[in-house]
């Protein structure tokens, strides 16, 4: 297979104890090094697109040509979904014996951690996202999410129905076959394995499709998933333009579910196109617009307002959780809002391959532009907001914190999935609840209180998926993560996400 990263790169691995100077060195050596241009994987085989079309990727942090990677169309999709389908009915995956593909999956998880720095730098170079933040979030974390499907492959078990003595009934659990996984450019190693480590715990075979701008890393992981032993044809990576490649795989008579992160507009596309077709499932993890409140009873407002921060200002605010609105009691407003500034105006931002920086590169300049645009109409910006670093030829801005929003405004209601904190006064516990609620998303919310009852109270009252209390975007993978209201109709992560990726069949037998 041809190789999919940085040119040179061998075994960068975490496992070892590094220091934070060795660490910096190996990733100064990763930066300069030549990204060869990767083909696809389709059959376990590293190939171009049918038409050889390619597309340029740029750099975020100083906007260079990186590589080129293949821009596939409609004919690549049907290539990949029939290499899915042959490698599922052979059964060279979905027969084999459960305690052999967890084994499988735990080698590839430890050829994730030994390759763990060379992931991160390459998926960095790719997104922007900064590296302290990366080596965490994305190999150390999909390492873990494989492992985790891995370990439950052999502890799943089928059911007996309760019936009469008369009757066997029972309920087995089937793969459903060729499941097409859609994900974005935020996290693109974590969300790849949040899909694929369950579809193939359970047997499937998966055509995955990356973002356009964040391929790289997700083409590497796929190919260490060949080298630690998983048949050809059963995972499958199609690169290129959503609208072309994610289309093709949404309209495919031959997949059967498909799992997508990403924002709503393409979500709503997809459920269409699932119903002009086969009806295939879909699952929809989408956007969020995250209330994080803050009462006046809280005991320690310091340790609230560094969460407050970094619950929206890390990897640039391009975080599906973020919690992007504060809302905060009259009384500590203005002090609160002062903490914020200060501790927003601290922070590094900058090449997102030095270790101590702590906002990194936005993903792409017009998604930059977006971000800075959706801030025009807005008068009360009391932090940053503004494009630095332009003599870089990267796409960095100041974080920016805006004041005096009202639930209605926009910037409030919209997500804008860039670093951007809005902020709104409540007065009372009701109050909280429903500025909290005033918005058609629900991926995630945070409360801040002394209080034990009203912390239950606004679990229960806050319609999100997730409601963090003292504490906020904490998550491993034993807890579900998805949304309620437009925010989605699926969970990734823990037992629950194995759902998604089987079939129930049951069987009726008269004894
Ligand atoms: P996006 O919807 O633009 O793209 C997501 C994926 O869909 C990409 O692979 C893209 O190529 C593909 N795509 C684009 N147009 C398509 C089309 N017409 N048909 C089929 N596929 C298409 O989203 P993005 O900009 O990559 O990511 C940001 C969004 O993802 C935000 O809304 C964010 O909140 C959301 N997100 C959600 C979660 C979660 O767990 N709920 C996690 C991360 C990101």
């Amino acid at each position: 297979m041809r190789h999919c990263g940085i040119h040179g790169a061998v075994g960068h691995g975490l496992t070892h104890v590094m220091d934070d100077r060795m660490r910096q060195n190996e990733i100064d050596n990763l930066r300069v090094r030549l990204v060869s241009p990767p083909g696809m994987i389709i059959g376990g085989t590293s190939v171009d697109a049918v038409s050889e079309a390619i597309l340029d990727v740029f750099s975020p942090i100083d906007g260079s040509l990186l590589t080129k990677l293949p821009d596939a169309s409609e004919a690549d999709v049907a290539h990949a979904v029939q290499a899915a389908r042959i490698a599922f009915e052979t059964g060279a995956w979905a027969k084999l014996a459960p305690n052999a593909r967890k084994k499988i999956l735990l080698d590839w998880a430890q050829l994730i951690d030994d390759h763990a720095l060379e992931l991160a730098v390459l998926g960095v170079r790719d997104n922007g996202t900064e590296i302290s933040m990366a080596i965490k979030a994305e190999p150390m974390s999909a390492a873990n999410t494989i492992r985790y499907y891995a370990e439950a492959i052999d502890k799943i078990y089928g059911e007996v129905a309760p019936t009469d003595a008369s009757t066997l009934a029972m309920i087995l659990k089937e793969p459903i076959g060729v499941v097409g996984a859609i994900v974005p450019w935020n996290f693109p190693l974590m969300i790849s394995a949040w899909k694929i480590a369950p579809a193939l715990a359970m047997g499937n075979s998966v055509v995955l499709k990356p973002s356009e701008i964040a391929s790289l890393s997700v083409l590497r992981l796929v190919e260490l998933a060949h080298e630690a032993g998983l048949p050809d044809g059963v995972l499958n990576v199609v690169t290129g333009q959503g609208a072309i490649v994610g289309q093709a795989l949404a309209r495919s008579m031959d997949v059967d579910s498909l799992v997508f992160t990403g924002s709503g507009r393409v979500g709503r596309l997809l459920l269409k196109h699932a119903a002009q077709t086969n009806l295939k499932r879909v699952y929809l993890e989408l956007g969020g617009k995250s209330p994080h409140v803050v009462f006046d009873d809280t005991a320690d407002l310091e340790a609230a307002a560094q969460a407050v921060v970094a619950g929206i200002f890390r990897n640039s605010g391009q975080v599906c959780i973020a919690g992007s609105r504060l809302l905060v009691q009259d009384s500590i407003h203005d002090a609160f809002v002062e903490k914020i500034v200060a501790i927003t105006q601290a922070m590094r931002v900058g090449d997102p391959l030095n270790l101590e920086t702590q906002i990194g590169a936005m993903s792409s300049e017009a998604h930059l532009n977006r971000v800075l645009q959706s801030l025009k109409p807005v008068k009360s910006i009391v932090a940053g907001g503004d494009r630095i670093l332009t003599e870089t030829g990267g796409y960095y801005m100041r974080p920016a914190i805006v004041t005096n929003m009202g639930p209605k405004d926009q910037l409030v209601q919209d997500e804008v999935f860039g670093p951007v904190l809005t902020v709104t006064r409540f007065t009372s516990e009701e109050n909280a609840v429903d500025l909290a609620n005033a918005t058609e998303l629900g991926l995630s919310a945070g409360v801040w209180t002394s209080n034990l009852s009203r912390a239950h109270r606004m679990i229960s009252a806050l319609r999100a998926g997730v409601v963090h209390v003292n504490t906020y975007g904490g998550a491993d993978n034993t807890v579900p993560l998805g949304g309620y209201k437009q925010s989605g109709n699926g969970q990734d992560k823990s037992l629950h996400a194995l759902d998604k990726y089987i079939n129930k069949k049951t069987a009726w037998i008269k004894l």
